[in-house]
């Protein structure tokens, strides 16, 4: 058995990692880094299936240029293939209209979802030579990890989570010969996540009891209803705006991978959806504006920023990372945005809240302890040295792109 990654070893970002045993082979995600320009993978062979861990375009972003492929199977939960086929159309949407080359088309999403096979958590399915099962990762709602079962088994994570939010149950160990492990969080730790709910929630009754607005970028994919479901128990009016909307619905549809259907239900409830430019000047006047793009970097909430940007009351309360060279990390550093190309000062308070969908490092290191391999595989990290040291006395590889091992 051998593992080739194409992109996405020593970074997060365009992932996907062939595996080739008993001939067959396997590829397991293929994404695209959404940077400017977006950056890809190198190009994957043929092979007999594609495994598709989530939605998120950096492991979701390339499938359609594999299962374009005569015959190519991909395997996900039905909610992953609704959502990535709603990031996939907005992706080509940018792509054309920054006029970047796209690597397919809307006709390829088609034929994508034509391959689909459809999978839930405890299934087994075999493929060529090989059998594998499904496990929740914990990470956003249809989420899954892989375990490939031959003379040795390899659980492949995706991206994962070990504690219980809002939206999602955490993970558990599975019991594996191989882990090959995300490590987004090596060398970092997150705050306690009651600590993090209790200070945003407390930041919000400020800033609204001082007559402000609270303007909370979040990604649309799983961040903006876990924040919804956060400030859903408040009496505050919450505004949502932006591709979270459309997120939301998907996820409502699919019901089973959210972990208490009643409490999203009711979440969804206590919130105002922006469906016309008159509803975004109401939403202005509200407390509370979830939005679109969690980085600052275009979508409703550089609308909403313009028109709070100078209002001492109001704070942006950001709820991800913000990643270098964007417009979130921008107003973290300097107190300033980039707005139609002009840079502008921020006098509005400025805040961050870690709400994050991985596991920190000490989780990952649990994990590890509890799935127990014989070797730990670690990609999708740019400190991956950092978990290594922590796991020492295990076998521990860290692949480049490109390199094959020999498992
Ligand atoms: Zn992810």
């Amino acid at each position: 058995m051998d593992i080739q990654f194409l992109g996405g070893a020593a970074e997060v970002g365009r992932l996907g990692m062939l595996l080739r045993d008993q001939g067959t082979t396997l590829l397991c995600d293929y994404g695209l880094a959404p940077s400017d320009p977006p950056q890809y993978p190198m190009e994957a062979p043929p092979v007999d299936a594609l495994l598709l861990s989530h939605s998120h375009l950096d492991h979701c972003g390339m499938v359609p240029v594999v299962s374009r492929q005569s015959e190519t199977k991909t395997y996900m939960t039905p909610v992953t293939q609704e959502v990535a086929n709603l990031l996939l159309k907005d992706s080509l949407k940018i792509s054309a209209a920054e006029g970047y080359p796209e690597p397919f088309d809307r006709e390829d999403v088609q034929t994508m979802n034509q391959s689909v096979v459809a999978v839930d958590y405890g299934d087994t399915f075999q493929v060529g030579n090989l059998e594998v099962d499904v496990h929740s990762a914990g990470h956003i709602p249809g989420s899954s990890m892989f375990r490939i079962n031959d003379r040795e088994t390899v659980l492949f994570t995706g991206d994962l989570q070990t504690i219980d939010t809002h939206l999602v149950r955490g993970t558990q160990p599975v019991p594996c010969d191989v882990l090959v492990l995300e490590s987004t969080y090596a060398g970092r730790h997150h705050p306690d996540r009651a600590q993090t709910e209790a200070q945003f929630l407390a930041r919000i009754d400020e800033v609204v009891e001082r007559g402000g607005t609270a303007l909370v970028p979040c990604f649309a994919v799983a961040r903006t209803q876990e924040v919804l479901m956060v400030l859903a128990e408040t009496d505050h009016e919450i505004w949502v705006d932006g591709m979270g909307r459309q997120v939301a619905r998907m996820y409502q549809r699919h019901r089973r991978f959210i972990r208490s259907p009643k409490r999203y239900e009711r979440a969804l409830g206590r919130a105002r959806i922006v469906h016309s430019q008159a509803a975004r000047d109401r939403a202005l006047r509200g407390d509370v504006i979830l939005t679109t793009g969690g980085m600052l970097s275009g979508g409703p909430v550089l609308h909403y920023l313009a028109a709070l940007k100078d209002d001492l009351q109001s704070e942006v309360l950001l709820t991800g990372y913000q990643v270098e060279g964007t417009n979130g990390r921008l107003l973290l550093d300097t107190r300033n945005i980039e707005l139609q190309g002009v840079r502008v000062p921020v006098e509005a308070e400025v805040s961050s809240h870690d709400f994050s969908a991985h596991a920190g490092h000490a989780k990952l290191v649990e994990f590890v302890e509890g799935c127990d391999p014989t070797r730990v595989v670690l990609m999708h990290g740019d400190a991956r040295e950092e978990l290594a040291e922590a796991l020492e006395g295990r076998d521990v590889v860290l692949p480049e792109d490109g390199e094959r091992h020999t498992l």
